[in-house]
């Protein structure tokens, strides 16, 4: 029997607005427990809320980047439940008319492009904090992020594998990142994830009890979370067992889910139209302005880098599946044409100039840069290098100073200490070797150790070149000009 696993995701991201979502807290993260309230957001009786207009902005901006039709009138609503960091005991969100719905976020997986669809997207305010200090029998609340906006997107059961649910975050990130709605920083808990979980056999089309996990906030732990659930419902289903509808959650130490009490799952939340706020108005021309005002979008980023700066599909995909490395690579060649305007070359065809620069500082971004940030699990931002660094490295090879090798073996030094090329050259002596003396005896003495190799191109297998100038950088500890080493050993060869 083949399974199929059917898998949505509701997501919570705090807006990056200055103050709170109803009254004027400011919302900056790590402040002093409870020093950023005030009697709204603590919900003391006798007060009213205020709609903050950014937020409302956010909401539309996010709404057109995810492809929802828009309400013109949106109303809130109240979700009543007792907890010890909700202090008004219930929560301002949106049941019957959110902001946006039907949307859909494309995303490109290894079968082609797929839509995933969302349900529909809507305002809602944070609730506190409770912090449990370790071994002491006492727990504290916190207020501070009580009524900070958040937009919650639920997506259609859509998913059907992790890889789709990996790619699905990370655009859905992008795009949050990309129209600056939110700082998506997952271990403040900006960007929070839930998952909907059911597998049912291929080919069926019935949908079978879903099975929801809360509190993922990080993509490692939501991969892992699916993952395993999927594993576990599968082995049910093997059994002939019955998977119940229930909450779980993930237990990060064991790697499971487990389920949760049934006392903190039951929950009947009495949704009511939230009588403090009136239903808010959004006209067209108010969505037309936002839209105007859009920025740049992945997707259209992807399209520009191609076409801009004559990348290859694969590279502009790779460079625009983070803001921040997009936003390095375009500040990079910012400094790259500052410092060198003549080597861009003018594309005849086009009329167009494009930078050598685009093509260079793309591979090293891609290439071992990004080898690194996946290394250690980082992003650029949390690195020491800078756009200027990494012109710096470029500009070294291209004049020969050092080759590739040894830029690639100094480019960990660069990320973890923001040392300058400059620097760690002369700290250990790296300057590349052209002198055709001395890489003329490294030359000889290869010659001499590697008798077959010789043999072997002198009957016509070429590719024993690469060996021998590997041969001779290793002599030299990596500081011979590669180009030069392997011209003298062909001249070698004819001699011999
Ligand atoms: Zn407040
Ligand atoms: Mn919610």
């Amino acid at each position: 029997m083949t399974y199929e696993p059917i898998i949505g995701l509701e997501i919570h991201s705090e807006l990056a607005t200055a103050t709170k979502l109803f009254c004027s807290c400011p919302t900056k993260f790590g402040a002093p427990a409870n020093s950023q309230v005030c009697p709204i957001c603590m919900g003391h009786p006798g007060t009213l809320p205020v709609v903050n207009e950014k937020a409302v902005e956010y909401m539309v901006r996010t709404a057109l980047a995810l492809n929802c039709k828009i309400a013109e009138i949106t109303t809130f609503d109240r979700k009543n439940y007792y907890y010890p960091d909700l202090p008004k005991n219930y929560q301002v969100s949106q049941q019957y008319h959110p902001f946006g719905k039907d949307g859909f976020l494309e995303i490109k997986t290894g079968n082609g492009a797929k839509r995933i669809g969302l349900d529909n997207i809507h305002l809602e305010e944070d609730a506190g904090k409770n912090v449990h200090p370790e071994g002491k029998s006492v727990s504290f609340v916190d207020i501070n992020r009580a009524g900070i906006p958040l937009v919650e997107i639920v997506t259609k059961p859509d998913l059907r594998d992790v890889e789709e649910v990996e790619i699905f975050m990370n655009d859905l990130r992008n795009i949050l990142l990309y129209t600056g709605v939110s700082d998506c920083k997952m271990q403040e808990g900006s960007l929070r994830f839930e998952a909907n979980i059911s597998v049912r056999e291929r080919g069926q089309n019935y949908m079978p009890p879903r099975v929801e996990i809360k509190n993922l906030n990080s993509f490692k732990i939501v991969l892992s979370a699916v993952k395993h659930e999927i594993g576990r419902q599968m082995k049910m289903l093997e059994k002939k067992e019955t998977v119940l509808r229930e909450t779980r959650l993930w237990d990060d130490e064991k790697q499971i889910t487990r389920p949760m009490r049934s006392k903190e799952e039951a929950h009947d939340y009495r949704y009511f139209p939230e009588p403090d706020l009136p239903p808010l108005f959004i006209s067209q021309e108010e969505i037309e302005k936002i839209k105007k005002e859009l920025p740049e979008l992945p997707n259209a980023r992807k399209e520009r880098f191609a076409v801009d700066y004559g990348l290859t599909e694969y590279d502009s995909n790779l460079l625009t599946s983070s803001k921040e490395m997009a936003d390095f690579f375009e500040e990079s060649l910012k400094v790259f044409n500052q410092l060198h305007p003549v080597r861009n070359s003018p594309d005849i065809a086009s009329g167009r100039t494009i930078s050598n620069g685009a093509k260079e500082i793309a591979n090293w971004l891609i290439g071992p840069v990004t080898r690194y940030l996946n290394e250690h699990n980082i992003s650029i931002k949390e690195t020491k290098l800078t756009p200027e660094l990494l012109v710096g490295i470029t500009t070294y090879v291209h004049e020969g100073i050092i080759n590739q090798n040894t830029a690639k073996n100094i480019l960990p030094e660069i990320l973890e200490k923001g040392k300058s090329p400059e620097e760690l050259i002369k700290e250990k002596g790296l300057t590349q070797v052209t002198d055709e003396g001395e890489i003329s005896r490294a030359v000889d003495k290869v010659l001499q150790a590697n008798q077959q190799a010789v043999k072997d191109f002198q009957n016509g297998k070429t590719e024993t070149l690469g060996f021998l100038v590997g041969q001779v950088m290793k002599i030299t500890k990596g500081k011979a000009n590669p180009k030069i080493a392997g011209e003298l050993i062909k001249k070698g060869l004819k001699n011999l």
